[in-house]
């Protein structure tokens, strides 16, 4: 079994509980940024990013970059749109408004296609905005770690293809990458910008995105000069093609203990089918979510359809608060998030159910996590239907 000292378990979306071998590689001795050793390993973990992605297009640039996953919004707001250039952004809850405030930042004009909470603008209303106006970019939430809505992806790239083909299409994967099917290449999509500590399984600290030729295009074309200095696609494209060439390079020191995790990390992923991959989380979250039906509770997100298959966003019981349960939870070994959605933070709790805890065979985490929180419901005086 695992060899990390006993802890709670991690069932937040992200950061997600980590394997050994993945925590070990990050005790590795130190070694030069710009060696031949690390060279590699770094070269060796960009080319891994393209099967993740399933990309083959060799036009699509994969960049690992050291930050969180908002370092994502920044180089794709700061490098792919121009000040005064309107983007379509897709609101699903907290991180979109995120998303659009970073474009807002770095002068692009977001205009923002609300849906109820819970739910997600949906095709018919996109083809409208999409015909009334050029956007050069549409972002769209894949999954909205806020209320646990997943956004269809395949057919909302036909859409905008078919409607607005000149229109970028980016991606925030940061709760949605190794975890639900992602075709960079067969649905086309522009760019997609996730994290290491979500799905992925790494400790936090790196932003990790794939951006298409025709994304590397818009950049090149640019007008104005980008507004960022260490977001700068300017600085980093060589660099990470001169490292997937393994070719020494040098733009800010990468943090090779955390780009060692994230290779035996995307080892351990593309060791097996990714599709083997995908419909376990679905099976797993499928279970998770018949369990909350059984216990009487609500989801966030309504729609069966708009549900995301890596976490489950649960309505608490009328009378039972956030501040109640987590604690009782937490003396169980089990760790969930508190809700962030600002119109609803106080009345659901968040239970993220990707990588290790998922997919390892030896972990029972969600079987516990399930059990616990049936008994910790009790605990605070619930009364199952
Ligand atoms: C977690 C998350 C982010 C932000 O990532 P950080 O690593 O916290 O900066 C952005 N978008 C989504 C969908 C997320 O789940």
């Amino acid at each position: 079994m695992s060899k990390q000292p006993e802890h709670p378990t991690l069932l937040i979306p992200g950061p997600i509980e980590f394997d050994d071998d993945v925590l070990q590689s990050m005790s590795r001795y130190s070694e030069s940024h710009v060696g031949p050793a690390f060279v590699a390993t770094f070269g060796e973990t960009l080319s891994m990013l393209r099967k993740l992605f399933q990309t083959t297009d060799p036009s699509s640039q994969p960049f690992v970059i050291s930050g969180s996953g908002t370092l994502g919004w920044d180089l794709v707001a700061a490098n792919l749109v121009e000040p005064g250039e309107d983007v379509l952004v897709l609101s699903t809850g907290y991180f979109s408004d995120g998303f659009a405030d970073c474009l807002r930042t770095y002068g692009a004009n977001p205009t923002q296609l609300k849906a109820p909470v819970g739910s997600r603008p949906q095709l018919p209303e996109i083809e409208k905005a999409l015909s009334e106006k050029k956007y050069k970019m549409i972002t769209v939430t894949h999954v909205d770690t806020s209320t646990g809505v997943l956004s269809e992806l395949k057919d909302l790239a036909a859409l905008v293809h078919r409607v607005s083909p000149e229109t970028l299409i980016v991606v925030d994967g940061v709760c949605s990458v190794a975890c639900e099917e992602i075709a960079f290449d067969e649905w086309k999509l522009d760019g997609v910008v996730t994290a290491s500590q979500k799905a992925i399984g790494c400790p936090a600290g790196l932003s990790i995105s794939m951006f298409s030729g025709r994304a590397m295009q818009a950049f090149q074309n640019r007008k104005t000069p980008v507004a960022s200095y260490f977001a700068s696609m300017k600085n980093w494209t060589h660099i990470m093609q001169n490292y997937e060439a393994k070719k020494p390079s040098y733009f800010a020191t990468p943090s090779p203990q955390l780009v060692h995790a994230l290779h035996t990390a995307l080892d351990q992923i593309l060791a097996r089918p990714l599709s083997e991959r995908f419909s376990r989380h679905r099976e797993v979250s499928d279970k998770i979510k018949q369990t909350v039906s059984s216990l009487g509770l609500k989801q966030v997100a309504a729609n069966p359809e708009d549900q995301a298959h890596g976490m489950t966003a649960i309505y608490l019981p009328e009378g039972i608060k956030v501040t109640d349960i987590l604690p009782v939870l937490g003396k169980k070994g089990v760790v969930f998030a508190g809700g962030i959605h600002k119109e609803i933070a106080t009345k659901y709790i968040r239970f993220g159910h990707m990588g290790v805890s998922v997919t390892d065979p030896r972990r029972q985490d969600i079987d516990h996590a399930l059990t616990s929180l049936e008994d910790s419901l009790v605990a605070c005086g619930y009364k199952k239907p």
